[in-house]
């Protein structure tokens, strides 16, 4: 399908166009199943000797996560993708298919908090060890690169301060090193940016933001561009046979048509396969859903985003505001032209304690105050004393969660109602 546009992929792509194959149902079934009857045991040898491709047992095959998956994959013009459990296992499982303890990865440093932590503290655990580097920063992306980097990572639009990634900057550096460069694009999926076509070579997205769009389910999923060469032996996983799949070398026995996707083919049957991180199919069927929308939702939401950015601009209460276009006009200019997404950062005048009211009197009839983003519905929180309250002082000012910022997660409503709201919690504090 890949000579459609972006928004008839949302709808068709992955799906059998005439329907499940047993019922003809014409919405994807959710195949709410543990295991697959073998026709005999002739059959079931097969399978688990790959003589016949078919499904086996759920942890890593299900007919409902595969449509999402490759629906995905057609969205972002990759070469295939996984379904996971969640955007965080998305990233940890991501990493850990690339590196293994002794080595190293190299990260922008104004991550998503639960991101920042998995690789600062978590990681360590597993011997790797995450380099931070100011997000576009070349020279300091250079000088963290050693014999042990194995990936290069970074945030398409930084969480929660909004800057907006050089991605083909960062593509250059990760070519010079021959790196992977791997981009968490959550806060902008297509049509808003294909991070493949400025040389990511994998793409994760947390689903259960703007894609599911509906607050109603957790989920993840990794893109894999497929044109990233694993042979380079420094890529110990993918070129000393692997105990974790009987002794199989990812990038060089797999046979010739898969050798492009070894990354995506080695995440599921070592990493999902056997460690566990499964989406469940009910989930993924929330996404399909979510999925089929997501092009109308996303350019709502960012029309919404950009007249709260405006408004903002405007008002007396307010120090700064950020949003991607306005804040980074030639990045957003060349990165995300069909629109900046549906977050909106700003400072209260004051500091923590009126950003902290200002948070309180929003949370109402329309915006919620809670933790998340994506949502259909309007959401506002003081992340420095919530979501990224367990990072020190020092790495809360380097990701740029400085004490009076309130993030905007801008939904669906009418915009009219969305600002009413909005000047009736600056008018309480
Ligand atoms: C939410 C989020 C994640 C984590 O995803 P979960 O699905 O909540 O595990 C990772 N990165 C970004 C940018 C996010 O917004």
């Amino acid at each position: 399908m890949s000579n459609f546009h972006i928004e008839t992929l949302a709808v068709h792509a992955g799906q059998n166009p005439h329907g499940d194959p047993t019922t003809n149902a014409r919405a994807v079934p959710v195949y709410r199943t543990t295991a697959y009857n073998f026709r005999d045991s002739k059959h079931g040898a097969d399978l688990f000797g790959l003589r016949e491709l078919g499904n086996i047992y759920a942890r890593l095959m299900n007919p409902t996560n595969d449509v999402l998956a490759q629906r995905l994959a057609a969205l972002e013009g990759g070469a295939a993708a996984q379904t996971l459990a969640s955007g965080t296992a998305a990233i940890y499982f991501t990493v850990t298919n690339i590196a293994r303890a002794g080595d190293e990865i190299v990260s922008a440093d104004n991550l998503y908090g639960g991101t920042f932590s998995q690789f600062d503290a978590i990681l360590p655990n597993a011997g790797i060890k995450a380099r931070f580097t100011p997000v576009n920063d070349f020279a300091a992306v250079e000088a963290a690169i050693n014999e042990k980097t194995r990936l290069i990572f970074v945030e398409a639009v930084g969480n929660p301060a909004l800057d907006v990634a050089d991605l083909e900057g960062y593509a250059a550096v990760a070519k010079k090193h021959h790196l992977p460069l791997v981009v968490d694009a959550t806060f902008t999926p297509p049509p808003l940016l294909r991070a493949i076509d400025h040389g990511a070579d994998l793409v994760i997205h947390s689903l259960s933001k703007w894609i599911g769009g509906h607050g109603a389910g957790i989920g993840g999923v990794v893109v894999d561009a497929g044109k990233f060469d694993w042979t380079d032996p420094k890529f110990a996983l993918y070129n000393e046979p692997d105990a974790g799949y009987h002794g199989l070398r990812f990038a060089h026995d797999l046979p010739d048509p898969l050798k492009p996707v070894a990354f995506s083919l080695r995440l599921l049957t070592v990493g999902i396969r056997n460690q566990g991180p499964t989406l469940a199919p009910d989930a993924a069927w929330i996404f399909l859903q979510g999925v089929e929308s997501l092009p109308l939702r996303i350019a709502r939401h960012s029309e919404n985003a950009l007249a709260v950015a405006k408004y903002l601009e405007r008002h007396d209460k307010v120090a700064w505001v950020k949003y991607p276009s306005l804040t980074h006009p030639e990045l957003a200019a060349k990165y995300l032209p069909n629109g900046a997404g549906g977050m909106v950062v700003f400072g209260v005048k004051g500091g923590s304690k009126e950003a902290r009211a200002f948070a309180d009197a929003l949370n109402g009839e329309i915006f919620s105050l809670l933790a998340n983003v994506g949502d259909a519905k309007s959401l506002v929180i003081h992340p420095a004393s919530t979501t990224h309250s367990q990072l020190s002082d020092d790495d809360l000012r380097k990701g740029g969660v400085l004490p009076e910022l309130i993030r905007l997660s801008i939904g669906l409503e009418h915009i009219d109602d969305i600002v009413s709201e909005l000047d009736r919690a600056f008018a309480a504090i």
